[in-house]
């Protein structure tokens, strides 16, 4: 594939192998073929209302990885599928696919930046979850466990590597991984919360965070965390009135204008390397998951057409 002045490259990951070593319920490795299929419904390519155009825009379909491998090959694949489209130039939209991709696709994005000789990064964990659990028996990777294999890696740790745990919900994530990452000097966790400045009577002590969803997202790209930012979307964030089609839909979280403008502020920032999104899982729900997810990815493209190089 001629793949020259590729600026955005979308890769599919269809396993959910590791949402079910995890406990959740299975269906996400349809995602990318249910992703695909509303694509063609992805929006104006010229935009009115945004005064955008979309059409000089390059963007490439790297594919899927291929289905039916085991979890650690498909990871594999994975890693060196993400890597060509960096090497490409191109930011990598990645589509899974169980939230285990995600220390897939950083682990690619590590490579390239040790190549590149980058000199700082950071991660950004939009989750209801903290997803720091430990590897199951024998050292298996799950949907569970992918910042915590991120934080322990030395490429990461090598690139002084800061991780930002965001829109966090409280009530699904247990006291011991909440302190695993909050009292770690390289991470923060930004709850849902904190950034719509809910006190509940002064309970927060987060307010420091208050100012919105799209502004405390838009912080985090302003270089104090990293010179080139992972922004690691897994739509159960997203509350389940919006974003149905999941393993466990949300009661609270993102609303979907949320999540298109955060969409937006990824695609428009320079220091934003790479996005996946995870755990759309079409059997629980396709038609309104899927058109959201497609309209987050059309959202993308809009900020990537304003992006400006950073000198
Ligand atoms: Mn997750």
């Amino acid at each position: 594939m001629n793949t020259q002045g590729a600026q955005v490259g979308l890769v599919g990951f269809p396993h959910d192998e590791g949402v079910k070593r995890n406990g959740g319920r299975v269906g996400a490795a349809a995602g990318p073929e249910a992703f695909r299929r509303f694509l063609p419904k992805i929006g104006t390519l010229v935009n009115r209302e945004f005064g955008i155009d979309l059409q000089p825009l390059k963007v490439f379909d790297f594919g899927d990885v291929k289905a039916g491998l085991s979890l650690e090959e498909g990871h594999k694949e994975l890693t060196k599928r993400v890597l060509s489209v960096l090497r490409s130039g191109a930011v990598p939209f990645v589509v899974g696919g169980g939230n285990d991709q995600s220390f897939a696709n950083c682990s690619a994005l590590l490579d390239h930046l040790q190549e590149s000789s980058a000199s700082s990064m950071a991660v950004v964990n939009i989750d209801a979850h903290l997803d720091v659990r430990p590897l199951k028996e024998g050292g298996l990777a799950h949907s569970g466990s992918p910042f915590r294999q991120i934080l322990s890696d030395p490429r990461f740790i090598a690139l002084n590597g800061k991780f930002v745990e965001f829109a966090s919900q409280g009530h699904q994530c247990s006291a011991e991984h909440w302190d695993l990452v909050n009292d770690r000097a390289n991470a923060t966790i930004i709850p849902l919360s904190a950034l719509r400045g809910y006190s509940l009577g002064g309970l927060s002590h987060q307010q420091k965070h208050a100012r919105g969803v799209e502004d405390g997202f838009s912080d985090l790209l302003d270089g104090t965390i990293g010179e080139s930012v992972f922004v690691s979307f897994d739509v159960d964030s997203i509350q389940g009135s919006d974003c149905p089609g999941v393993s466990a839909p949300a009661t609270i979280g993102l609303t979907a204008q949320e999540a298109l403008n955060i969409c937006f502020l990824a695609g428009h920032s320079p220091r934003v390397k790479m996005v996946d999104l995870s755990e759309y899982n079409p059997s629980v729900e396709d038609y309104r998951t899927g058109r959201l997810l497609v309209l987050m990815f059309y959202y993308f493209l809009l900020g990537y057409s304003q992006r400006h190089t950073v000198s």
